[in-house]
């Protein structure tokens, strides 16, 4: 059992680079290198050599970073199975249920399909740790590009049933944006209008508001909670409604909110 340093980069408009680095080992990976060379700098400063690079999906703000990061470092690519061909530089391929090892500490790898097709997330047990990605987000989830609400829901499902302790590094700061609509849906929230306002606190000093933790988002997360009643009126349908059906109404209004 290895618990991992974990350092967060913010680059690009709003996107997140995780460095996971075991110290026993000195094995140390870059989730969603959107770019390189901040990472290359934050190596630099913590005298870190980068071992992995993780993605959890094939979209350039997660995986721009990848050649020079790999070229400038030897870093190996880990991504998964069915985005082969579409990952630049992929060379260990993952589905679900693998275990991937950085150093001593172990990831069980996760599809989460929706979003893309390939997406996957990696979950770190020792170390209480999420990679999700643009799967689940902080008060929200991540767009139906390539997969279906059905699909989405169960990728939500499998992530929200870790244990409530676990660390949810999503890969985007859209946690206000996200709060704006959770609260439409669910004024009588009292947890989700604490969390709005410590995220406003937060980004007012220009901290992240993540990671989160499974447990808040089960508790104010409007997506993980498709399959409440109050959830399914606010949206118009009637209680009892199958949980994928409210979720896709709750995406399709997401998306034009
Ligand atoms: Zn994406
Ligand atoms: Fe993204």
């Amino acid at each position: 059992m290895s618990r991992l340093v974990i350092e967060q980069i913010a680059v690009l408009s709003d996107n997140y680079i995780h460095l996971l680095h075991e110290p026993d080992s000195g094995a140390t990976a870059a989730v969603d290198p959107a770019v390189a060379q901040p990472v290359l700098d934050l190596l630099a400063a913590r005298g870190w050599r980068l071992t992995h690079i993780l993605n959890t999906h094939h979209h350039g703000d997660h995986t721009g970073g990848n050649l020079d990061l790999r070229r400038a470092t030897g870093a190996r690519v880990v991504g998964a199975r069915k985005d082969a061909g579409r990952i630049p530089g992929l060379d260990v391929e993952v589905g679900e249920g693998d275990t991937f090892l950085l150093g001593h500490a172990a990831a069980v790898v996760f599809e989460t399909p929706g979003h893309t097709d390939g997406h996957i997330a990696f979950w770190f047990p020792d170390s209480a740790a999420l990679f999700c990605g643009d799967t689940l987000f902080s008060l929200g989830c991540g767009r139906l590009f390539e997969g279906t609400a059905d699909q989405m829901w169960d990728s939500l499902s499998k992530l929200r049933d870790l244990p409530e302790h676990t660390r949810v590094f999503c890969a985007h700061e859209y946690t206000a944006a996200n709060g704006r609509f959770a609260k439409v849906l669910d004024r009588d929230n009292a947890a989700l209008k604490q969390r709005i306002d410590d995220v406003a606190r937060l980004n007012a000093a220009g901290r992240s508001s993540v990671p989160s933790t499974l447990a808040e988002e089960r508790a104010t997360n409007p997506f993980l909670r498709a399959d409440r009643a109050e959830i399914a009126r606010a949206v118009g349908l009637p209680p009892g409604t199958a949980a994928a059906l409210v979720f896709a109404e709750l995406r399709r209004r997401k998306d034009v909110f």
